[in-house]
Parts: structure tokens; sequence; C-alpha cells
């Protein structure tokens, strides 16, 4: 079926463990024996990154991988160190955030589809990967309300705002409680700044990512993720050199 590898672990002297997004079964953990001796062929379709075809089969306590075939290699985004580190970010964002195997689509194409503009984009800007975060935890149920007032439901445009990841997304500043202190994770913003976090989410990612964003969307987009994954600081940043 076509897949996506996630991660590779070495298990035992030999296997690794490798973890596939299916297009048919989402989230897959599959054994793939023998993969780590030099003469393994499917050792280095796994290494490329793009589409393969995996051939998996069920086994009781474990699925096998058989064999892997490439179906399309993003070959510009495996010699370009830049793009790898946005692509490996996706990757493994994709295989912390979603824990069980289940059918999505939707999923699969954004994961290919970040891969494919990985691949062809003329210039690579830290709002890919912030774009992808956005697009992955709205794919997961946890989009944050960014048109209507979190708090007090009233539309949000032009007023002073502020970001409470536990409220779910912006606010009008002044529908905080007052004698409760201000929530943990919130990041004051302008219309300006929710404009850019609107566009990270709904645009194509040639389009939200023609430009860079200013540091509280970022932060925001940080916030949201720790409250929902209770993760902190998995934000991808640049490698220093
Ligand atoms: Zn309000």
């Amino acid at each position: 079926m076509l897949s996506v590898v996630l991660a590779r672990r070495d298990w035992r002297e030999y296997d690794q463990l490798i973890t596939l997004y299916t297009r048919e079964t989402g989230r897959r953990q599959t054994v793939a024996r023998g993969v780590k001796k030099i003469t393994s062929k499917n050792a280095t379709h796994l290494d490329v990154p793009g589409i393969v075809e995996a051939d998996i089969l069920p086994g009781k306590e474990v699925d096998y991988l058989l064999a892997v075939q490439p179906v399309d290699s993003f070959i510009r985004l495996a010699g370009d160190w830049r793009r790898l580190c946005v692509w490996n970010f996706a990757r493994r964002l994709v295989e912390q955030l979603v824990r069980e195997s289940a059918e999505d689509h939707a999923l699969f194409e954004l994961l290919v589809s970040f891969g494919v503009y990985l691949n062809t984009a003329e210039q690579i800007l830290l709002s890919a990967a912030d774009s992808f975060t956005l697009k992955l935890l709205a794919r997961l149920g946890f989009s944050p309300e960014l048109e209507n007032c979190a708090a007090c439901g009233g539309k949000l445009v032009g007023e002073r705002l502020v970001f409470v990841p536990s409220l779910g997304g912006l606010a009008h500043w002044g529908c905080l409680p007052a004698n409760t202190g201000t929530p943990l994770g919130s990041i004051p913003f302008s219309e300006a700044q929710a404009q850019q976090l609107r566009e990270l989410l709904t645009h194509s990612w040639a389009k939200c990512v023609a430009r860079s964003h200013c540091p509280e969307v970022r932060q925001a987009i940080s916030s949201f993720l720790a409250y929902h994954s209770e993760k902190k600081n998995i934000l991808f940043q640049w490698p220093t050199e």
C-alpha cells in the first residue's frame, strides 16, 4: 500500500522497527527483517524521501514489512539539507501526534503534498514548517478558533486580541476574566497577526509560505501545540550549521 516512512529504529541485530503512514490504514508499526544487512534492497528505498509501495504482512503480535518499492521519490529534497530538515520535522510530528491506525486519506495527502511542495519550491522559509504544524493539528481535530472570540463568540475584527490555547484560539483582550489573571500560554495579538495565523492555516503551501511571519504568530502555534500534545518546544528550528 502507498506509504510514507515516518521513522526507523534499530531492533535486534539485523532488524528495524519501521513506522509508516499508509494511505489506506493510517499509521502502521512494522518490523523489517534483515534490513540492516548491507545486501538489503529495501534499506535503500526506505532512506530516500518520498512515497513508497509497502508490502505489509499482518502478524499476530507485530506486522512485517516484506518489501518496499519507490513510487515517487523527492530527489531534490534528498539533496538539500534545509529541505530535508523540514521534511524530517514533518514526519516526526506526524509520528508523535498520530497514535492509532485509522484510515485518513486527507492526512496522507497533507503529508505528501507538503513533501511535493518542499521538493519543488524555490525557497523554503520557517513558515513552511509552522503552516504544516497548524494544518496537521487542524486535521487531528484541534483547529484554533480564529474568526470569532473564543470566550464571548463575538466577531474579532479590529480589536485588541489575545491568543489563549486553553480557550481554543483568539479572544478579545477584554473578555479575559479580570480576577484570575492571564491564562497560561496567552499571547497578546493584533488583527494583522491574527490574519497571518489564518493564512498559515488556510492558504495553499505556496501562498502561505511566501513570506515570513512575526514571532508572536510562531509563539501562538508553539503554545497551541504544547497545549494539545503535552510536548514542549517541538516547533521547527533551523539546525545550527
Ligand atoms: Zn469576546
